[in-house]
């Protein structure tokens, strides 16, 4: 027998609001049901206030559903998408809330700083950085995590060569995947490629909500988010939900690619995330017969605009075949040929992140938003 959404809402019928007492399933919060299979996906839409307070609320609604015959795997997310004011507004509202930031979220235990490597469109070699980044900062000595948030195209599977499904550790936690010396996890061990998903706002934030919560991360220093790309509502709403140090913004030489920078740098503000800085991505061309080094774009649009924005410039990486062939083919320059010119660019770009992060462990930043 199928499940329908009929099922679902009658066992949300059993799950009560706290400060009502009214069923989940009357309450008109429950939104985005999707049903694969034995998998269940559904958000519940809060006020950003509520976060807390609707917690084992979602907890609540995932073991009512869980507990379906012919239910395999649920995921519930709290999402401000559905709140009365939208989540851009309440970004807005709340940065210019006299008196400061808005309240952050809670945050993973055992996971000491979580970063965002995020671009204002796709195609820019966001993936590609983030992972290189991370095993980079491995080589530094830190317990690094990677988690794939990219739903319109996950990638990590793929750059670091992992195949098969994560374990069920406990519950319903999962184990992540391993690579590298480092723990991955994707939407993509999470839904077969072949399922057609329309992703919305709160289905990506419950998906999220899930591999950021109920992965058994263990230790680790710093987990590398790498954000789906650009600057709309689900994006907006993922950098408020998900407890970030900070955000390093892909971009490539090109002006229109720099106007989406300029909207990733806008969008972190808003939230009161600190910006780590911008990295130029395919920056330069080294020729591999002769050496010589041609700036196809007009090379160097990202520094300037980092200084225009008052943010810090992170470092050039070029563009490069092998920078191309071992991301594609799983593994990832900094771990395959970790002596290379590209790797080192990597490695640098890595002891800035490091080092700002260090600034931002000591004493947050104060944001002035605009
Ligand atoms: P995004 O995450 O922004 O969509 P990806 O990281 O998936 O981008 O990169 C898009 C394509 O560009 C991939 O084929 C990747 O291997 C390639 N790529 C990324 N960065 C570089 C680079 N510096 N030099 C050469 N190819 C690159």
């Amino acid at each position: 027998m199928s499940l329908s959404q009929a099922d679902i809402l009658r066992a949300l019928e059993l799950v009560k609001l706290p400060a009502s007492g009214q069923s989940l399933a009357a309450s008109g919060r429950v939104a985005d049901i999707l049903i694969d299979g034995g998998k269940v996906i559904f958000a519940i839409g809060i006020d950003a206030t509520e976060a807390h307070a609707m917690e084992p609320v979602r907890r609540a609604a995932e073991s009512a559903v869980g507990g379906l015959p012919g239910v395999t795997q649920v995921l519930v997310g709290l999402t401000a998408d559905k709140a009365p004011a939208s989540a851009g507004m309440q970004a807005r509202q709340q940065a210019h809330r006299p008196g400061g930031a808005p309240p952050k979220p809670a945050g993973v235990p055992g996971v000491r700083q979580i970063i965002a490597v995020a671009s204002g469109k796709g195609g820019v070699g966001k993936s590609t950085t983030a992972a290189n980044l991370a095993v980079a900062l491995a080589t530094l000595g830190l317990k690094v995590g990677v988690l794939d948030s990219d739903i319109y195209g996950p990638s990590m599977p793929k750059i670091f060569g992992i195949a098969g499904k994560p374990q069920i550790v406990s519950g319903r936690t999962l184990a992540p995947m391993e690579a590298y010396g480092l723990k991955v996890m994707s939407i993509g061990f999470l839904v077969d490629e072949e399922t057609p998903m329309i992703w919305r706002g709160p289905m990506v934030i419950s998906a999220i909500t899930q591999m950021l919560r109920e992965v058994a991360w263990g230790d680790l220093d710093v987990l590398v988010v790498d954000m789906p790309p650009g600057t709309g509502d689900a994006q907006l709403t993922m950098a408020q939900q998900v407890p970030l140090a900070g955000a390093v913004i892909v971009s490539t030489p090109q002006d229109l690619a720099l106007l989406d920078a300029r909207r990733g740098v806008a969008m972190f503000r808003k939230v009161a995330v600190p910006i780590l800085g911008l990295v130029e991505n395919m920056s330069y061309f080294i020729c591999p017969e002769c050496g010589h080094r041609s700036d196809i774009f007009a090379h160097g649009g990202a520094r300037h605009e980092a200084e225009r924005l008052g943010v810090p410039f992170l470092g050039e990486i070029p563009l490069a075949m092998p920078i191309r062939e071992t991301s594609d083919g799983g593994r990832p320059i900094v771990a395959s040929e970790p002596q290379s010119a590209h790797a080192k660019a990597y490695l640098a770009l890595a002891r800035q992140v490091q080092a700002s992060l260090g600034g931002a462990t000591r004493a947050a930043p104060r944001i002035v938003i605009e």
